[in-house]
């Protein structure tokens, strides 16, 4: 099943951030999986949003306040260098659109758990801390999706595996403590915090952290079959999986700093057949969220691996 809506999808440089590079993708795929796939595939969410206490389940009392008064400077150091002339209105707009989008994160994991599998087309805004949005992630849609099912009593244990190229940094430090959410993370080793920034809570470990040097995407697969085995071999069951599916680790993406992987084409549709197949044979229910993948054609990525999920 694929979740969607349009109002989820105006492109932030109509509201003051310069991300070129973002993104019309779920647009793009919506359109082109219209023609190919099942209309029943397709579920548009209602527009509800989410309230100061599920907010509040993630993210701090502090860092809320500022987001609720102060957007300007929350959306700035959280956009860094992409939007130095954002006014009050815009950045109010960027915040409500975001809250929207992880709303869209908690409906789709919901019925992920009715149906078994959902692709999110949107959310994955793994960066962000409890304290504070980073790296284009406002809040953190993943941990606010979990936390607010297990408020609901509708989820306990849940296994995020995030495979864009930046590590998960966000829902690792959110979910450090907790013995019901175990993280894995694979991403490339170095580039991530950009380079020169010292913020120690971006090396907080997740469950299993896989980095991939440079030069080492031969073994990426092997390493992440590893990675989920051991996670198989050493926990129970969850009652959910969350993938993080970001394809920022393709060799043509366009995000300068996600450059350091270079996986191909058919090494993501791979990775992503496998984490389906295998999760899929255990019968536990998946959620996936789309989190980066810049430029033109990342959608053609995400299409091709629904479109062979909606056939098996
Ligand atoms: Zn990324």
């Amino acid at each position: 099943m694929i979740y969607y809506h349009s109002a989820l999808n105006k492109p932030l440089n109509s509201l003051g951030i310069d991300i070129s590079l973002s993104d019309q993708r779920a647009e793009k795929l919506f359109n082109y999986l219209q023609h190919r796939c099942q209309i029943s595939n397709f579920l548009t969410p209602s527009l509800d949003s989410l309230t100061h206490n599920d907010l509040e389940l993630v993210h701090s009392k502090r860092y809320m306040r500022e987001l609720l008064e102060n957007p300007v400077e929350s959306v700035q150091r959280c956009y860094e260098g992409y939007c130095s002339k954002l006014n009050q209105q815009d950045a109010v707009m960027v915040r409500d659109k975001v809250f929207l989008q992880a709303y869209g994160t908690y409906e789709a994991m919901k019925h992920a758990m009715q149906y078994g599998f959902v692709y999110y087309l949107g959310g994955g805004m793994h960066h962000a801390m409890r304290d504070g949005g980073r790296g284009f992630c406002l809040i953190n849609d993943i941990a606010i999706a979990i936390r607010k099912l297990q408020h609901e009593k509708v989820v306990y244990n849940v296994w995020i595996i995030d495979v864009d190229a930046h590590k998960g940094d966000g829902s690792a430090e959110i979910f450090n403590e907790d013995p019901n959410v175990k993280t894995l993370s694979i991403h490339m080793q170095n580039g991530w915090p950009l380079d020169g920034r010292e913020d120690s809570r971006s090396f907080i470990s997740s469950s299993i952290d896989i980095p991939i040097a440079s030069g080492e995407e031969g073994n990426y697969l092997k390493l992440l079959e590893k990675g989920v085995e051991s996670l198989l071999d050493n926990h129970s069951k969850p009652d959910l999986v969350c993938v993080v599916d970001g394809m920022d680790g393709w060799q043509e993406d366009e995000l300068e700093s996600a450059n350091q992987l270079n996986l191909s084409k058919q090494q993501l549709l791979e990775r992503d057949q496998y984490i389906f197949t295998t999760f899929k044979q255990l019968e536990i229910p998946q959620l996936y969220v789309m989190a980066g993948g810049y430029g033109e054609n990342s959608w053609q990525l995400y299409a091709s691996f629904i479109e062979w999920s909606l056939k098996v």
